[in-house]
Parts: structure tokens; sequence; C-alpha cells
């Protein structure tokens, strides 16, 4: 399975926070990844936009990030950019999830967790998903959920660079986001902000319960 395949490390990151509290619930920390290929308007972020920038994600880096959710207070695991979900920064993040599940949730698992594959929730989302993370994954993406899920309706309105995209890598992402617990989904759009969103910035963006929608089949708000 490519998940758990990691030979080279390709992924930069922006920076970390060890104590956030604004993106997502409750307290958690939080890793910016570097590049994003989307360049909103006015993004809040556009250091994060070259993938060349930003600083070198080591294993040892990955290490401490991990160690920083140790904590009984951190509830909630934050992956945003930048763009944790463009195809040069896939492989690493991919990784990373896994990671946290096993670290954290693996216990928290229905089903086998001893598997070794450590994607069980891909491999049986209905049956085997985490119903009480003690750490929550939120992942941040400028993809749509129709987008990463390849809707009929959604593929029509793909840019071009997006039709261009390897279908590999629409694998890689929905076995991702299926390893998360909340997606806030969708491009920021500057002309639909507001600054009373929750978690958000504008609002054409989802806050999305990601295995209360795979167990229903349509997109579930994250509403706890
Ligand atoms: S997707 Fe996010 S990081 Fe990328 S340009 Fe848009 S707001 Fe900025």
């Amino acid at each position: 399975m490519i998940l758990n395949i990691r030979t080279v490390i390709n992924i930069r990151y922006a920076s970390i926070r060890e104590l956030d509290i604004s993106n997502g619930e409750g307290i958690g920390i939080a890793l910016f990844v570097q590049g994003c290929h989307f360049h909103c308007h006015n993004c809040f972020n556009p250091d994060t936009w070259n993938f060349n920038g930003g600083k070198e994600w080591t294993q040892e880096v990955e290490d401490k990030f991990i160690e920083l959710a140790n904590k009984p207070y951190i509830k909630r695991i934050s992956i945003l950019g930048g763009e944790p979900l463009a195809a040069e920064n896939l492989n690493d993040v991919a990784h990373l999830v896994c990671r946290i599940n096993k670290t954290y949730n693996a216990q928290q698992y229905m089903g086998d967790a001893n598997d070794d594959n450590h994607n069980i929730l891909i491999k049986n989302p209905d049956k085997n998903r985490i119903l009480y993370p003690q750490k929550t994954i939120w992942l941040y993406t400028g993809y749509t959920w129709g987008e990463l899920f390849m809707y009929d309706d959604e593929i029509n309105k793909f840019p071009n660079y997006l039709r261009k995209d390897n279908m590999e890598f629409y694998t890689k992402r929905q076995q991702i986001i299926k390893q998360c617990n909340v997606v806030v989904d969708g491009i920021y759009i500057d002309s639909q902000r507001d600054i009373t969103l929750k978690w958000r910035g504008s609002g054409n963006q989802r806050v999305i319960d990601v295995q209360e929608s795979i167990r229903k089949g349509e997109v579930v708000l994250w509403t706890n």
C-alpha cells in the first residue's frame, strides 16, 4: 500500500503551531505545510505558495511534531498550508496521518487494530470508523469534497490543471481524507470572506465530518 512506503521525504513546511486555537475545535497543534497551486486572491498566507520555500521536513521534525501532541489537553492535530493535498505533498502527508492514527488513535479503531496496514478506514470505512479518537485530525484543503471524490457534476467544473492531474493522486487524496475526522474544503474566495465564520475564511468553505460523510454517502457538516 502506497501510504506506508516512504523512501524520500519531499515535503517542506512553513511553520508549526504548538498551541493552536483557531484552526479547529478546542486546543490543538497545527502544521502549515509548504506549497500551494491554488493562489487564491488575498490568500492569508502567500508565503506558503512556493514549494521550495519554508523549512525542511525531516524525520526529526516529524518526531517532534508527533510528540507535541502527546499532552492530555491537545485534542486535535490540524494540517493546513499551503496545500496538504498538492501532488508534491501527498506521500508525506499520507505518512503523517497514518502515523498520527497509529500513535494516538489505534486503540480507538473498531475492527482489527493490529492490522499491519494501519489503513483500516480505507478497507472498510463503514465498519471501521474512528469513533472516539484521542486526537482528531483536521485537514484544510483547497479541493472541494466533490473534487476529491470525483463526483461527475464537479469534474465538469474542474479547471484544466486539475483535469490533467494524475488519477493516482486522487486515490491518494481519498486515502488521506478517509483517515481524517474533519476536512475544511474549498479554496478561499475573497468575495465571500466572512470573519464571523468558525474555522474557515469564506462562505463557500465547509467544515465536513469525514467519517459521517463517508458512512452516509453525502456531505455531513461537523456539528460537535
Ligand atoms: S488554498 Fe489556502 S494556502 Fe492556497 S492560496 Fe488558497 S488560501 Fe492560500
